[in-house]
Order: structure tokens, then C-alpha cells, then sequence
């Protein structure tokens, strides 16, 4: 399988995750090394503080801007019409950037407005909207929506969203928003791949990487693919970053993927997008 996704927008099959990844040298140097390994996709977020090393990487790298997808994210702070444009320029100051590829609303209900997020849903999205009619944005998106989050949104907006980034991995499949996102050509993307690192010892995946010759980590990515969703590896190791790309040369079986869509739940970050604390 070739590394571009064949479904709805123009992204790549994999994508390159940055939650947690140090500010400066550590996220620059890696985003470098997962361009060099092949990633065309690049996700970062204003919260992660490391907005700025990334696009430091890519005008240092040898691609093209149009040759590298960029994603990040308004955080729940910045939710309002004037807080959310002040927050996407400063995103673009940042990044060296006069367009971004994605650029997603993090999260639904922002604790601060858990009793009425919805008015300021609207107003916050409004403004992806007037920043994609100035070609600001290329695709609008939204991260962690539950269906109904969705429902709404597709009632009262009109421009769709055309991305899902998601909590998506083994042990965690959310296949009712994969339904819903692919009846309405919605991309998925998954957060969380590997279970942010805690689905490398399971045991069931660990019987199904020997069956292939690959470690768990390039199952659980390999899984992701075969759904239709992206996957957003993270990793500041160099080694680890060209495994978790290694992913093209195999596919699971339709048995594999049955036994991993079955699977005892494992891996959940706990966090339920109606009820964060943040
Ligand atoms: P992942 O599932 O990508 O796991 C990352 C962890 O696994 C790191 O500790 C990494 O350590 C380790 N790891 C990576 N590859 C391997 C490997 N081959 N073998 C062993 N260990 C490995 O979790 P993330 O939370 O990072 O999710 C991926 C991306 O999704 C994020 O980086 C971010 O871009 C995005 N995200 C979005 C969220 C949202 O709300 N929209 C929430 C969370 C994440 P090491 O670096 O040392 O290799």
C-alpha cells in the first residue's frame, strides 16, 4: 500500500504526532529525522508548546511547503471569535507559516463552558470558517468530537469538517465515530496509536506481530490503516520514528483485524471529551 490515504481529503496514510515531545532542539531534531523517513504529515498543537520547532524544521528541511502537511490546534482557551483569531495568527507567527494544512478545534467541551458550550462552539468555528474562505486553512477540523458533538456541529455550520482527530488504537476502537465520520467523509485521524506507549507488551498483539515480523507498535499503526484512519505515531527516537513508518510492506489479515477490533479493552487515556478537566 502506498503512503497516501486513499479516502476523502489529500493527507498522507501516516502522520508524525508531537504531544509530549520536549520544546527545542529534541522536537526540531525529530521532526527533521521523521521527514527523512518519509513522513509528509506533521501534527502539532499550540498546547504542546512546540509549534515553533516544527516550523523551524521544515524551512530547514530540504521539502517544499506544499510538500508537507501541517496540522495544529486552537486550544480550549482561546474559544470566542476575537481569542481564536488572535490564537491562529500567533500559530502562524510562530511556525514562519502563511497557511496551515489542518487546523482543528482540540477539543468539544472545554470545562469552562461545559454548561454551554454549544453557542460558543458555533462562534468559535465560525472563525475556521472565515480563515478557510481566505485560504488561511486548508481543511477545517475538529479533534475528540463524539457523534452527537458532530450531529450538531452538521446541523448549524456550512463548512464540514473534514477531519476527526480522535483517541483511536487497539483496545480502544471507536467504531461508532468511525461510522459516523465515514458516512459523512470525514477523515479519521488517531490519537494515542500505540495506547501512547502502553500496548507495546500486550499479549495479543504480541502474538500477532511474530505471525508478520513486526513489532507492536507497526501492528497497532498497520490497524489504524487498514481502518481508513490516519494514524499519528509519536516518537523522539530515531530508530523508533523509521519502525513506526515501516508499515507498507505487510498487511493484516481480515482474521488479525477481526481479533484486534474484538479485543479486551485496553490502552484508554480515561479522558471523556464531555468531561474533561481542562
Ligand atoms: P502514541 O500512541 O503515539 O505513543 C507515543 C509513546 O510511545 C511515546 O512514549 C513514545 O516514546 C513511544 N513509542 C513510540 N514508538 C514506539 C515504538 N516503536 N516502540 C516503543 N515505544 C514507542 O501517543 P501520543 O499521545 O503521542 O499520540 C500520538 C500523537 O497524537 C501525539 O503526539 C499528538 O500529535 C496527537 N495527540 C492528539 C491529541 C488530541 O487531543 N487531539 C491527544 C494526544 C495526542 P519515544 O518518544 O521515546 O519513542
Amino acid at each position: 500500500m502506498a503512503n497516501n490515504n486513499t479516502s476523502k481529503i489529500d493527507l498522507p496514510a501516516i502522520g508524525f504526532g508531537t504531544f509530549k515531545s520536549e520544546i527545542g532542539d529534541v522536537t526540531y531534531r525529530s521532526t527533521l529525522d521523521a521527514l527523512e523517513a518519509g513522513y509528509r504529515n506533521i501534527d502539532t498543537a499550540t498546547v504542546y508548546g512546540n509549534e515553533a520547532d516544527v516550523g523551524r524544521a521544515l524551512k530547514d528541511s530540504k521539502f517544499k511547503r506544499e510538500e508537507i502537511s501541517i496540522t495544529t490546534k486552537l486550544w480550549n482557551s482561546s474559544w470566542g471569535e476575537t481569542k481564536a483569531l488572535q490564537a491562529f495568527d500567533k500559530s502562524l507567527e510562530v511556525m514562519g507559516l502563511d497557511y496551515v494544512d489542518v487546523y482543528l478545534i482540540h477539543w468539544p467541551v472545554p470545562a469552562k463552558y461545559r454548561d454551554n458550550y454549544k453557542e460558543k462552539m458555533l462562534e468559535t468555528y465560525k472563525v475556521l470558517e472565515k480563515l478557510h474562505g481566505e485560504g488561511k486553512i486548508k481543511h477545517i477540523g475538529v479533534s475528540n468530537f463524539k457523534v452527537h458533538h458532530l450531529e450538531f456541529l452538521l446541523d448549524n455550520i456550512s463548512i464540514k469538517p473534514e477531519v476527526n482527530q480522535i483517541e483511536f488504537h487497539p483496545g480502544h476502537y471507536q467504531k461508532d465515530i468511525l461510522e459516523y465520520c465515514n458516512k459523512h467523509n470525514i477523515l479519521v485521524q488517531a490519537w494515542g496509536p500505540l495506547g501512547q506507549g502502553s500496548l507495546l507488551e500486550n499479549e495479543l498483539l504480541t502474538e500477532i506481530a511474530k505471525k508478520y515480523n513486526k513489532n507492536v507498535a507497526q501492528v497497532c499503526i498497520r490497524w489504524c490503516i487498514e481502518k481508513g484512519v490516519m494514524p499519528l505515531p509519536k516518537s523522539n527516537n530515531k530508530d523508533r520514528i523509521i519502525s513506526n513508518f515501516n508499515v507498507f510492506d505487510f498487511s493484516l489479515s481480515k482474521e488479525d483485524i477481526s481479533a484486534i477490533d474484538n479485543m479486551a479493552p485496553a490502552g484508554f487515556s480515561g479522558l471523556d471529551p464531555d468531561n474533561i478537566e481542562f
